[in-house]
């Protein structure tokens, strides 16, 4: 199949033909769905954004998360779990979302593309913020941390991987998406440059958040991350993990305690209270807000600021 622009006013016989040929474009039926575009599901933003800047006009990007809403605990109405079913490519993050999880399982057969695939996860103990001779505030111990879109250059190698698989699906297009995939590799490494810059020189380098979402982020451009709770943000941390961050806080002289766009304030603003801190967004970018604006790099930069004024760098 060459291009799939005259597919409209084939004949049946030879859209037959080209269905049994494997033509991939010419397979989704569904309602409303484009003969000419890649249908792909997207789990949640950032990999909707990665879909979209690596598929570009060849493709159809549909973000089962909507905006506003925490991720972490997405439910799947019927008709989402339909578009699973249908999509050519689902792009999910397995482990992240268990009705997502569950879902592809059920639906989606070979046509998803899982981002712990392209390389390890971090475990979620490595997130050790110790004191000599202190226990540990372990956290889920022997869980894996799936928060690695905070590390551009890891988000890098995720939408190389997508152009392949996008390829595969897709091959005319091919070259376009590995194209694609290389311009957005130059803008997630000027970040990267940008944060290794930015946060070279500071006068604290622990960051109180509330989820521990922030890991990769912190393991990147060497921070200590001490979050209020686990890897998902749905638990209520306990007096004593409370006590013990604010504690920490104290110790570390923070000026602000983070918290989230898609998340409820109070407990960190409980504890800034205590400490006699500020509070101001730090954004893992489970999912842009509901009043929208920006992208993931836009994100991102507002979140380096951020940073650099609750770290005092220079
Ligand atoms: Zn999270
Ligand atoms: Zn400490």
């Amino acid at each position: 199949m060459t291009s799939r622009t005259p597919l409209r006013a084939l004949t049946a016989a030879a859209t037959a033909l080209l269905v049994l040929t494997g033509g991939t474009a010419c397979s989704t039926e569904g309602a409303g769905a484009d003969p000419d575009r890649v249908d792909v599901v997207a789990a949640f933003y950032p990999l909707q954004f990665v879909a979209e800047r690596v598929g570009g006009d060849a493709v159809t990007v549909t973000n089962l998360a909507k905006p506003g809403a925490e991720p972490h605990d997405l439910e799947l109405n019927p008709r989402q779990v339909g578009q699973v079913s249908e999509a050519e490519l689902v792009f999910y993050l397995k482990g992240f979302q268990p009705a997502v999880d569950e879902a592809v399982a059920q639906n989606a057969g070979d046509r998803a593309f899982d981002v712990t695939t392209v390389a390890p996860l971090r475990d979620a103990t490595a997130d050790g913020h110790d004191h000599e001779g202190e226990d540990g505030h372990a956290e889920e111990s022997g869980g894996k941390d799936p928060h690695l879109w905070l590390d551009p250059t890891r988000l890098a190698t995720v939408a190389d991987r997508l152009a392949e698989r996008l390829g595969a699906v897709d091959p005319d297009r091919a070259a376009d998406y590995t194209t694609r995939a290389r311009t957005l590799r130059g803008e997630l490494e000027k970040l990267d440059t940008e944060y290794t810059a930015g946060l070279k020189t500071c006068q604290r380098r622990e960051i109180v958040v509330s989820h521990a979402a922030f890991g990769y982020l912190a393991e990147r451009y060497q921070l200590e991350q001490i979050g209020l709770t686990g890897l998902t943000p749905d638990t209520e941390p306990a007096p004593q993990r409370l006590a013990e961050v604010a504690r920490e806080a104290r110790e570390h002289r923070a000026t602000t305690i983070f918290f989230e766009t898609l998340v409820s304030p109070k407990v960190a603003e409980t504890i800034a209270a205590e400490v006699g801190a500020k509070t101001a967004v730090l954004d893992p970018i489970e999912g842009l807000s509901a009043d929208g604006g920006g992208d993931y790099l836009s994100v991102m930069r507002t979140n380096l600021t951020t940073l650099r004024t609750a770290l005092g760098c220079s």
